[in-house]
């Protein structure tokens, strides 16, 4: 089991009612590693940082099972910085600003010992980035999945399509899926999307929940009513990490088996939310990702006898 992550390592400012951070560590992969990490390790990173990065973020990355090999450090340059604010209703959010830096003119390169790996995980970035990371495989790994925002919609549409063509599955928000496919119903949304290349769709819906579609198949997995959300950044990313963690972990790329990872990302997102940045992924134990499983599969458990 060899997993690949590729995407942001950042920094981070951000704004919720409840409260304001300063320069905090994230990044989308980051946030997927956290998660990932709880499921199959190696995770083979593949990002670029400046040298402001803290080395004592790396080491703890690196403590957990994460391979840095495929993450440039570039001493003197500053790294990626992302500052947003969200609304009350915490399912809107407002970039701020978002400063490149050293992802400007990132170019990947893939570790000789990371060849062979078998799920590649493109968490967010440029189009041409992600597809730059499929190109340099010599094999093609068995499933390859990947996240993006409606940001690349707006600026870099033709790269985005290509890559898509060379994919398996695709996560999205629902304004994303709207964005993508120029359709207000998710279910023509998804299969739209689908005829761009991407076999399996998953429509992420924040508090309400994901859907997974896949043909003319669909699941639906509901998100866990929370008492409190402090910062939903990263829980997308979360998502995809738990998602791709739990699918690495099983070697199995079946429908069914990724309605399980629908509820396993779900579970970690879940965690991801309760507190400022990666704080919380940084605290929970096996046994506390086990119960929240639980939890889930306890919310949607019913009994119905159709007569
Ligand atoms: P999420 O809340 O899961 O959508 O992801 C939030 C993370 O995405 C933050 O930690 C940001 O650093 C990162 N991010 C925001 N914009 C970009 C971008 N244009 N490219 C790469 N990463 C980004």
């Amino acid at each position: 089991m060899s997993l690949i992550v590729v995407g942001s390592m950042a920094f981070d400012s951000i704004e919720t009612p409840f409260g304001k951070s300063d320069r905090i560590v994230g990044g989308a992969a980051t946030y997927i590693a956290w998660s990932a990490s709880n499921f199959v390790k190696p995770v083979k990173q593949i990002s670029v940082v400046g040298g402001d990065f803290p080395d004592s973020e790396l080491q703890l990355l690196a403590d957990r099972g994460v391979e840095l090999e495929g993450v440039q450090i570039k001493k003197d340059q500053k790294s990626f910085f992302w500052a947003g604010r969200y609304d009350m209703d915490m399912n809107s959010r407002e970039t701020l600003e978002t400063q490149f830096n050293v992802l400007g003119d990132f170019q990947p390169v893939v570790p000789e010992s990371y060849a062979g790996s078998e799920f590649l995980m493109l968490g967010n970035l440029a189009p041409g980035v992600q597809h730059s990371v499929i190109k340099q495989l010599k094999k093609r790994p068995k499933l390859i999945v990947m996240d993006t925002m409606n940001f690349w919609m707006e600026i870099a549409m033709p790269e985005l399509e290509e890559v898509l063509k060379d994919v398996d599955v695709l996560l999205v928000n629902d304004s994303e899926a709207r964005q993508l496919s120029a359709q207000y119903s998710l279910v023509k949304a998804a299969r739209k999307i689908m005829e761009m290349g991407p076999k399996y769709l998953v429509i992420k819906k924040g508090e309400h929940g994901a859907l997974l579609f896949h043909g003319d198949q669909v699941f639906y997995a509901p998100a866990l009513p929370l008492e409190d959300v402090f910062d939903p950044t990263g829980a997308g990313d979360t998502f995809a990490g738990g998602f791709i963690g739990h699918i690495a972990r099983t070697r199995d790329i079946s429908f069914e088996n990724m309605k399980t990872a629908i509820i396993v990302g779900s579970a970690m997102a879940s965690f991801c939310v309760e507190k400022f940045g990666t704080t919380r992924l940084r605290e929970i134990s096996k046994e506390e990702i086990e119960g929240r499983i639980r939890q889930f599969v306890e919310l949607v458990n019913f009994d119905i006898e159709l007569v």
